[in-house]
């Protein structure tokens, strides 16, 4: 396997990265994780311009501009033959003497790695999957804002670790102020009925970035499908209890794409029509997706 480290594509197995980086020693630094299908990234725009927000939020500057990166991970995508696949950059502050003045740090550490995709069981997506509502509460804003896609992810790790225990597949945070925030690595939508916020049809409910998230690429093609779809939508502060009388749930994220939630607690759903709608709908644009690129001439970057 071939790994893209710093400025060149170099064996796995040759792949070192010091023990003195910041990003190992602090988690100083910003990922983006991606997903190939038929040899097309998904979404690579936007997910460079989210690295590169990320980055800028904490003052690093990314070593490669946009089309440089571009070439790297195609480069990468084709070293390894992949087809359908699942891409994680990573950028640190990078080597530099213990300390966390990051100006000890010289040269950001960039990494790209591409492996093949592994499927989610298909009984995930058939029978959904169960969340429980952690304990652990989601970053705050002013902490470390959720909108820095960061290497810190012992917030998320730690609710991951109480859904394991309590035998859920994913974690849900509320905020500081027990408003829903979104999943460790997922973002979270509900359905409500006709009538529960005084509508005549059912709206479909997702936290606010305002509520402190990641703003997650998932998500917006979700949003605008619905709206497109004709679905209510409600971005906002929601409770606990809101979700416990919804009557869909789902989760979202590049390589889950949309998957239903059975459970949440102990509040069990049905899979619902507005969930498999998305699915199917969210299908569909990548699918239009990878076609456009293919279709728009040559390829620059030696998918095909
Ligand atoms: N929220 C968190 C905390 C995440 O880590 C992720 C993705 O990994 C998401 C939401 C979903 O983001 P996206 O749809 O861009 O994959």
């Amino acid at each position: 396997m071939h790994v893209y480290l710093n400025n060149k594509l170099v064996l796995s197995s040759d792949a070192k990265v010091s023990v003195f980086d910041h990003g190992f020693l602090y988690g100083d630094g910003v990922f983006e994780t991606m997903r190939v299908y038929d040899g097309v990234v998904f979404m690579l725009d936007e997910h460079l311009s989210r690295l590169y927000r990320s980055a800028s939020m904490i003052g690093l500057d990314l070593p490669l501009n946009f089309d440089s990166i571009k070439v790297a991970i195609y480069e990468t995508i084709n070293a390894n033959s992949l087809k359908d696949a699942y891409v994680r950059l990573t950028l640190s502050r990078g080597y530099g003497p213990v300390g966390l003045d990051p100006e000890l740090c010289k040269e950001p550490t960039f990494i790209v790695i591409a492996e093949e995709f592994r499927e989610y069981p298909r009984t995930f997506y058939e029978n959904g999957i169960k969340l429980a509502i952690a304990e652990t509460r989601r970053n705050l804003k002013k902490a470390i804002n959720p909108q820095i896609k960061s290497l810190n992810f012992l917030n998320n790790i730690l609710a991951k670790m109480e859904a394991k225990d309590r035998g859920a597949y994913e974690a849900l945070m509320l905020n500081v102020s027990g408003h829903l925030t979104e999943g460790t690595i997922s973002n979270v939508f509900f359905v409500s009925d006709a009538g529960a916020y005084g509508g005549h049809t059912p709206l479909l409910c997702t936290p606010s970035t305002s509520c402190g998230i990641l703003d997650g690429i998932t998500r917006g093609i979700v949003l605008d499908i619905a709206v497109r779809d004709g679905v209510m939508v409600k971005e906002g502060e929601f409770t606990r209890e809101d979700i416990y009388k919804a009557s869909e749930v789902f989760i979202t994220n590049t390589t889950m794409e949309v998957m239903p939630v059975r459970q949440v607690d102990e509040v069990s759903y049905k899979a619902g029509n507005i969930t498999k709608l998305l699915h199917k709908a969210y299908r569909e644009e990548v699918r239009a997706y990878v076609t456009n690129i293919k279709g728009s001439g040559p390829s620059l970057w030696g998918y095909e």
